[in-house]
């Protein structure tokens, strides 16, 4: 696909003619599934609703996100109930609306994902009936009230109450103090209807049964007056992201019909008996909560997919403008594309080979997720885990380093950078911090070491038995191999410390943090390695191997660099193979750097959801007084 001609520059432009691999082939394979959905929505989005604006007021900003998402609902390209048949579907709608805007994106994220699909999880029929249609059309919009001003990371500890009233049937729902409000909800400050609130269910003999869910009206469907008893703060101005509309909610002794828990876990008997599936004797009912909070692990996908989206649209942006700005060339003059530049190719490159590599491990975890049996669970809900951290992480240092690449016109809110990072740190943040969910995945990588395997560990340690001697660097499978030997060493290392702890919660959270952290990572990066392999090999275009490959081995290298430390220090990688490494990531950054714009293309942008100026006729858009804004189309090539 070769687009643009006018703006690219002459040199960059002639390997782009003779374009080594067809790039509509390499979408479908980032692509991976529900093709129809994204041709549907990439339609949609020539809508000029999805034209950025900027000087708005944060009114304004909300509704324009609120009519955003009703677009995306007339649609009719996804429900709610895809949870059930087609999982693939939500994930691949949130990857477009990641890329059409980030504030649109995080009100569909609540709406079909934390409020929808906790209803169609935690709740029954009678709540699927309810809402299911009206979640689909926007005709019913909800939030999700999880997380209190005092309880986020430890929202088990929360302290609202629900206490269930057995003369007339209703649980009653309370904040008891300021730390308790519902802090940060999404959907809540304007829009939505209902919450489902996460409360502690107390029975009238005072037994606390845990966390549960429970459908609590916060607004008059036809007057959008907020209910009796429910208090509804406006969160206000954010880093970023303004057209969500968070909230504070508090609840003061707010009634609700027994019909309103989600019931799908727990009941409440005709005898008015609590009785649940899920047994816990502990007093703090953390087993319950983990069952109840299972949503976020669809959530934590839903995030990774909208910022890979973002991510996506920020390199566009970035590759397209460094074919196009010219500075200082041989003879002094401005006559050379910056992307020509070593700096340029050395920063950009691995940052591209970073997308391929999580866009493809992406499409594993979604197949894992869809596919999830009890058997698999727990390995999907690491996949799901780990997903998350690298994504967010990744999009938020391309955001970062792309503005950097891309000089004052990364400074302008129009080229979106802003956006992008703003989305990738509440990506961070939602849904459960990158850090402690990646304690979460070392404690539970833990949990499958046994001891025996620890003592092998320490006998291969002590021999230099660990990693292959003669490792051969331009061998795939020879470079997987490293990645899944330096996770099992960082891992056994790491039972070996907790080993020999006496006080595990010191040791844990005082002494190991750092070893934690890096086996989350090595675990996360060995499993983006393997999948990245294992799509190789199932390409049969030689053109799209040979282009994939440039990427994995960059990727490899590249990770290899960054924890050079652990390779030298452990003697795993001689000098003189370090070395090498470092050279072939300049010979693949100077070879990868001369395709950027087919490797950005194969992202199947289409042009007209391409809005900053900067990756169009910059030249002609500050031709005339534009405010920063992009009313003006005609900078569109
Ligand atoms: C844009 C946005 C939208 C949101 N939407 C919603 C929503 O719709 N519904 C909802 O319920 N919530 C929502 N949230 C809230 C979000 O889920 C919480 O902010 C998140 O779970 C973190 O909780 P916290 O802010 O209380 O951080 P805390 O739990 O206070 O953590 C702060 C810091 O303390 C440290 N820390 C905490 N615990 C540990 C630990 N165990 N080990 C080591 N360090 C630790 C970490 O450095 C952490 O970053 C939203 C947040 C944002 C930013």
């Amino acid at each position: 696909m070769i687009r643009n001609l006018k703006f690219i520059n002459k040199k960059t432009f002639n390997a782009r003619v003779f374009s080594s691999w067809n790039t509509a082939k390499m979408t479908k394979i980032l692509d991976n599934n529900n093709y129809e959905t994204r041709d549907k929505l990439k339609n949609l989005f020539k809508d000029e609703l999805f034209t950025p604006k900027y000087n708005i007021t944060l009114d304004q900003e909300r509704d324009l996100a609120y009519q955003r998402l009703k677009k995306v609902c007339d649609l009719k390209t996804v429900s709610v109930k895809d949870f059930w048949n087609n999982p693939k579907n939500i994930f691949t709608v949130h990857e477009l609306n990641g890329m059409a805007d980030g504030s649109l994106c995080t009100k569909f994220t609540v709406q079909f994902n934390l409020f929808g699909g906790t209803v169609l999880k935690l709740g029954t029929n009678k709540h699927h009936d309810l809402l299911c249609d009206g979640i689909d059309s926007l005709e019913k919009v909800g939030c999700f009230g999880l997380t209190e001003l005092g309880y986020g990371n430890n929202a088990v500890e929360m302290e609202t109450t629900a206490t269930y009233d057995p003369d007339t049937k209703e649980f009653i729902i309370n904040t008891p103090s300021t730390k308790a409000q519902k802090y940060w909800i999404t959907n809540g400050a304007v829009h939505a209807h209902y919450s489902v609130v996460f409360a502690r269910l107390i029975m009238p003999d005072g037994t606390n049964q845990g966390l549960h869910g429970f459908l609590v009206p916060i607004r008059d469907e036809e007057t959008m007056e907020v209910r009796e008893n429910v208090k509804i703060w406006d969160m206000g101005y954010k880093i970023g992201l303004n057209g969500i509309d968070n909230a504070a909610l508090w609840f003061d002794n707010v009634r609700i019909p027994e019909d309103n828990l989600l019931d799908s876990i727990s009941q409440i008997t005709s005898n008015g008996e609590f009785i649940s599936s899920v047994e816990d004797k502990s007093s703090r009912k953390r087993k319950r909560f983990i069952k109840l909070a299972d949503q976020l692990l669809s959530g934590r996908v839903c995030i990774s997919s909208m910022c890979l989206g973002s991510t996506k649209m920020v390199l566009t942006s970035t590759i397209k403008y460094a074919n196009s700005r010219l500075a200082v060339g041989k003879k002094g003059f401005s006559d050379m594309a910056i992307i020509n530049y070593q700096l340029q190719q050395n920063e950009l490159m691995p940052l591209i080979a970073t997308t391929y590599a999580q866009n493809i491990f992406l499409n594993y975890v979604y197949d894992r997720f869809e596919k999830q049996t009890d058997q698999d669970y727990a390995e999907v809900v690491r996949l799901c885990c780990i997903a998350k951290p690298l994504v967010t992480w990744h999009t938020e240092n391309t955001a970062t380093v792309c503005r950097e690449r891309c000089g004052g016109q990364g400074f302008l809110s129009a080229n979106r950078f802003g956006e992008a990072l703003a989305g990738a740190h509440a990506g961070i943040t939602a849904e459960g911090d990158n850090k402690v969910i990646s304690q979460k995945v070392a404690k539970e990588l833990l949990e499958t070491v046994d001891k025996k395997e620890v003592g092998y560990h320490l006998v291969k340690k002590n021999s230099m038995l660990y990693f292959n001697p003669f490792i051969n660097i331009n061998n795939l499978d020879q470079l997987q191999d490293l990645f899944e030997s330096r996770y099992k060493y960082v891992k056994f290392d790491l039972a070996l410390n907790m080993g020999k702890s006496k006080d595990i919660f010191d040791t844990w959270m005082m002494h190991q943090s750092d070893n934690i952290q890096n086996l989350s990572k090595t675990y996360s990066e060995f499993e983006v390695i393997r999948q990245f392999n294992q799509q190789i090999k199932n390409v049969d275009d030689n053109e799209i191997k040979n282009i994939l490959t440039d990427l994995y081995l960059l990727y490899c290298y590249s990770k290899i660099k960054e924890d050079v430390v652990f390779f030298s220090l452990n003697r795993v990688l001689d000098k003189r193979t370090l070395k090498k490494i470092n050279n072939n990531i300049l010979e693949l950054n100077k070879k990868l750097g001369k395709k950027s714009l087919e490797l950005v293309d194969s992202f199947g942008i289409p042009d007209w959801m391409i809005h900053s100026p900067m990756a169009n006729d910059w030249e002609k858009y500050n031709s005339y007084q534009n405010s920063g804004e992009l009313e003006d189309q005609s900078y569109k090539v």
